[in-house]
């Protein structure tokens, strides 16, 4: 097992690697030593992820025709099916805090980008239906190739995280080391952390993955297009699937804001806090601009909805624009969005687009 190309979606528990080769889900010591091959189905498996206690491993497998969640105990016995989606676009993500495994699968839904996520118990019972709403948008940043494994690891990870309401500091699991993984509360009022930032990207990437198609088939008549402008067209669906991107992250990115007194998010008022604008300072570092490098201390702070027009004065609708952009985002035919607390699109009057992050602005 030493050619790394055939090494796919490893997941890493204690001194246990799971990973899928040859189309067979291995097991392996981390301090080295033989691997193991835990099935031997001659029919594709996928995605294997380890329990919490290393016990357990799941995956997506082909053995009874069709792919299916299937789990089975490390040290031997049967592998036991979970789902049955027959779903070729069903992956397994990880587990819960609760020792169920967690998939996310388009199955019984109209189209494979409506992927609802769910947990499944190991007593093969119906799985339930995660109260996440479609997670197509970050799901689509889940594409585990051999090449992006590292990346797709890490997506996994933090898809993760957000899911269970905890969030990892470590980092993802490199070269067969791991560093237990140290959970910090969700729910409290939080700084930014470098686990943020690798959401941030997340979201950003998979945002981007949505856009890049869309120029394809554009339609002679934009719905929603006020003025039937067709040269700007383009600009209109992008702002659009933009929206669409944002209100599927609505419930999730909840755990950024700033809570408000009457139960929903946001400071009263139009004046960003002090401690607000620290908060989005960290985050941002530099103005928000694609590669403008000037620092947030020369910025101003923009609702990226204006106020005037219900934008809460919130770390979600909060972003620091140098002078500069800031006027260019009040010039007539752009747009600017923030998908995600410090993932902004800018839309210019022509349709062309880019997403910036906070890993963009180091
Ligand atoms: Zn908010
Ligand atoms: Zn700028």
């Amino acid at each position: 097992m030493t050619d790394g190309a055939y090494l796919r979606f490893p997941s890493v528990r204690g001194d246990v690697v799971a990973f899928v080769a040859e189309d067979d889900v291995w097991l392996a010591p981390v301090s080295g030593g033989r691997a193991w091959r835990l099935t031997a189905d001659r029919a594709p498996a996928a995605s294997a992820q380890l329990s919490p206690d290393g016990s357990q491993v799941a995956f997506v497998s082909c053995r009874e025709g069709a792919p299916d969640v299937h789990v089975a105990a490390v040290d031997g016995g049967p592998v036991r099916r979970l789902s049955h989606w027959a779903s070729e676009y069903t992956k397994v993500i990880g587990w819960t805090g609760d020792g169920r495994v967690l998939a996310v699968s388009p199955a019984g839904q109209p189209f494979r980008s409506r992927t609802w996520a769910y947990a499944l118990g190991l007593d093969g019972g119906p799985g339930e239906r995660l109260p996440y709403g479609p997670v197509n948008a970050i799901a689509a940043g889940l594409k585990s190739d051999g090449d992006r494994r590292g990346a797709g690891q890490l997506r996994a990870d933090v898809f993760l995280a957000l899911l269970s309401g905890t969030l990892t500091t470590s980092e993802p699991p490199a070269d067969s080391t791991c560093q237990p993984a140290t959970e910090v509360p969700a729910r409290r009022q939080r700084d930014w952390t470098g686990a943020d930032d690798a959401v941030a990207d997340v979201i950003a990437e998979a945002a981007r993955d949505e856009l890049t198609g869309l120029p394809t088939g554009l339609p002679r008549d934009i719905p929603g297009d006020p003025h039937g402008r067709h040269h700007d067209g383009l600009a209109v669906l992008i702002t659009q699937a933009g929206e669409r991107i944002a209100d599927s992250l609505t419930e999730l990115k909840g755990r950024w804001c700033t809570p408000s007194t009457d139960g929903g998010h946001g400071h009263a008022g139009y004046r960003v806090p002090a401690e607000m604008r620290r908060l989005v300072e960290y985050r941002d570092r530099r103005c928000c601009f694609p590669h403008c490098r000037r620092h947030v201390r020369r910025c101003d702070a923009d609702h990226s909805v204006p106020y005037q027009r219900g934008g809460p004065t919130c770390p979600c609708n909060v972003s620091m624009l140098c002078r500069r952009h800031h006027r260019l985002k009040q010039t007539r035919g752009w747009r600017l969005q923030q998908l995600w607390p410090g993932v902004l699109l800018w839309i210019a009057p022509t349709g062309h687009w880019r997403i910036t992050a906070p890993a963009d602005r180091e």
